[in-house]
């Protein structure tokens, strides 16, 4: 029986394992992929506190990863697939084991939102990405569209042409909503196009991604455009095929908390980017991460007092 279990080593669960182990909690990190979550799979952050050059997202994911096992840590990477959470001993159910804990911090984060258009699954990973970091190598001297107006579309495009010699960022408004910086890099940029008041119809070609198709939506004018890869960056949804109906969330699915990250669920608690919260960021992510176990240990002690 652990005391704590934490779903998802992105910076809200790795922010989490720290604070839980040097509290003195036996705690376990559950991980479906590598630690980090989305922040690893960053080129360059920025607006996180104490890097004045800004840094990797990856050797900054690595950072808190190493801080975490330093102060002794538990990671098991496995995948959550379901949970049993009305009793006291919660039970964290993946594909090879069943764990059980007194508590539990939801951080399984976010993902990204697919475009939904014919050709888009098809292509995935054959010209369709998601990830400009991890795969904007792949497109050496090739021209490639973003699709999304917001900063992480901005700045993953920008990004694109140390690769790419053309890089198209087709955003279906006639604004960015974008940071002022984000938005005067990319428009500075003389390998960056942009297209506004645009859709994305449809992803062909025949081994790999060779045109899409584009709609105005003003005008209703449609057009193909030649490109080798689409990268789309339109939003994402919370990570919660696994949390079967236990939690109320909001109208897209994001878990809802009180002011003390606490769920509907009595010792289950949410951080980061899959609950309910005005800022997505890696900031945002480990005061979560922090409030949650801090939360946790006064929990754990008010029940033990109980008994
Ligand atoms: C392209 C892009 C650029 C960004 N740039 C910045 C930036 O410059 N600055 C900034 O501050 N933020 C940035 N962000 C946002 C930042 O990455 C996120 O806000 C932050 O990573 C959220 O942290 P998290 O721990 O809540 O979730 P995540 O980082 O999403 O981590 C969640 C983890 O949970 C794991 N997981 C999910 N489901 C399960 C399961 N069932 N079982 C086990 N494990 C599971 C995932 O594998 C993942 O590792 C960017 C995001 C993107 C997509």
């Amino acid at each position: 029986m652990y005391d704590l279990i934490i779903i998802g080593g992105g910076p809200a669960g790795l922010t989490a394992a720290i604070y839980a182990a040097r509290g003195g909690l036996k705690s376990a990190v559950l991980e479906s992929m590598m630690p980090g979550g989305q922040a690893a799979a960053t080129e360059k952050i920025e607006n996180f506190p104490g890097f004045p050059e800004g840094v990797s997202g990856f050797d900054l994911m690595n950072s808190f990863y190493q801080q975490a096992l330093h102060q002794g840590a538990e990671f098991i990477f496995q995948q959550v697939q379901s949970m049993e959470l009305s009793g006291p001993a919660k039970k964290i159910i993946t594909g090879e084991q069943t764990l059980e804990a007194r508590a539990v911090i939801i951080a399984a984060g976010s993902k990204p939102t697919f475009l939904g258009v014919k050709g888009e699954e098809p292509f995935h990973g054959r010209g369709v990405s998601y990830c400009a970091t991890c795969d904007g190598a792949f497109y050496k001297e090739k021209t490639v569209a973003v699709v999304g107006g917001g900063n992480a579309a901005l700045e993953e495009g920008v990004y694109l042409t140390k690769f790419a010699s053309q890089v198209y960022i087709i955003h279906r408004r006639d604004e960015f909503r974008a940071s002022y910086v984000a938005i005067e890099r990319a428009k500075e940029n003389p390998k960056v196009r942009v297209i506004l008041n645009t859709v994305v119809e449809e992803i062909t070609g025949h081994d790999k991604v060779e045109k899409i198709l584009l709609k105005n939506v003003k005008t209703e004018e449609k057009k193909e455009l030649g490109v080798d890869g689409v990268f789309v960056y339109i939003g994402t949804q919370p990570n919660t095929n696994f949390i079967s109906g236990y939690f109320q969330t909001d109208e897209k699915g994001y878990i809802l908390t009180d002011g003390l990250l606490r769920t509907n669920m009595q010792g289950v608690f949410a951080a980061g980017d899959i609950r309910n919260t005005p800022l997505r960021q890696v900031a945002t992510a480990v005061g979560d991460g922090a409030l949650a176990a801090v939360q946790v240990e006064k929990y754990l002690a008010e029940t033990e007092k109980q008994k």
